[in-house]
């Protein structure tokens, strides 16, 4: 009953088509696992977002912002509440050296439209395979580049619904780490500033990072990417390969023999198998190493 007046109430602003109830969370997190979500609502202009986002605060709903699921880890008894996906906010505009993306614009397709207008400093983030809201809330890197380095303007919704503009150093970016997460902003666009550049270095790099990612990540299998966060001193991907985990798992859930830092759903895992394996990997390297590994990967909605 609560889930269809939800949906309903959300009819005032967000198109039927773009409402669901008990959806499938599976297809659309990169671990392809995972319950249902009660109401699953995609908007598809800014004013929508911030109505959907208001009225799950005045209306003590709880709200999860999920991006390109490229990140994240929903139990097997799914999310309550409502469930906001912003694939159909994904326009990327370039004015010069400045890049403009809305949350759910993917990291792959700015980085294929900076690099085809000759601009550099988004190449680390080619093969990152989230969107532009999860970049920011977390603050995604690789191969010596970060988001913090490009950002220069990121537009947000409060919790209650308000949209501010929030500086590079307002938005308190650091290693995993933002304002976003940890006020609980919902990302709307952010703006980037990128430098000219020499189109055959730009095009090298991307082949270069692509070929090291393809031949390190094991991108035959379904997963979170990193499950733990680079603990200070060390690689988590070592700490567990020399911890002899890789192949050990729980179910269908396995550490990858082709990088230990990844958990992969190798054959039909649940969610409850993943989350299994990242204990079983912490325990382990807590007991050989007295290490703790804090998990990168976010875990959401409940055990079934
Ligand atoms: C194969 C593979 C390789 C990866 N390699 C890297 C890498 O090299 N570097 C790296 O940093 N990460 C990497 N990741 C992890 C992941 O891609 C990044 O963390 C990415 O930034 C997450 O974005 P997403 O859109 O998928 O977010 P999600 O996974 O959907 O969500 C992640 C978090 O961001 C929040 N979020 C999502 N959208 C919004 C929004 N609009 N507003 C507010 N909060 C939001 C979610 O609530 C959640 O807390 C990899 C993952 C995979 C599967």
């Amino acid at each position: 009953m609560t889930i269809e007046k939800w949906a309903n109430d959300l009819l005032q602003w967000v198109p039927a088509a773009n409402i669901k109830t008990n959806e499938s969370l599976k297809q659309y997190t990169m671990t392809k696992l995972g319950g249902l979500a009660d109401v699953f609502v995609m908007p598809e202009t800014e004013q929508q977002a911030v109505a959907a986002i208001k009225y799950a605060y005045e209306n003590n709903v709880p709200l999860l912002m999920l991006g390109n699921g490229s990140n994240m880890v929903v139990r097997d008894g799914g999310v309550r509440g409502i469930v906001v996906h912003f694939s159909l906010l994904n326009e990327t505009r370039i004015n010069g050296t400045t890049v403009y993306a809305q949350s759910g614009a993917l990291l792959k397709e700015v980085s294929k439209q900076a690099a085809a207008n000759s601009l550099t400093g988004f190449e680390f983030a080619c093969g990152i395979p989230g969107s532009i809201g999860g970049a920011m809330a977390m603050n995604a890197g690789a191969y010596g580049g970060e988001i913090k380095d490009i950002v220069v303007l990121c537009k947000v919704i409060t919790k209650e619904g308000q949209v501010l503009e929030l500086t590079n150093e307002q938005l308190e970016l650091a290693y995993r780490k933002s304002i976003i997460a940890k006020n609980g902003y919902y990302v709307l666009s952010a703006t980037f500033e990128l430098a000219p550049g020499d189109q055959k270095q730009i095009d090298e790099k991307i082949a270069d990072l692509t070929f090291q990612r393809e031949s390190k990540q094991p991108l035959e299998y379904p997963s979170a990417g990193s499950v733990f966060k680079r603990p200070p001193g060390h690689f988590a991907g070592k700490l567990i390969q020399d911890s002899q985990l890789q192949g050990k798992g729980v179910g269908g859930a396995e550490v990858s023999t082709k990088h230990a830092g990844f958990i992969v759903n190798k054959n039909n895992a649940t969610a409850t198998d993943y989350i299994q394996t990242i204990q079983m990997v912490q325990r382990v390297v807590k007991e050989k190493f007295a290490i703790e590994l804090e998990m990168e990967v976010k875990i959401v909605g409940e055990d079934e």
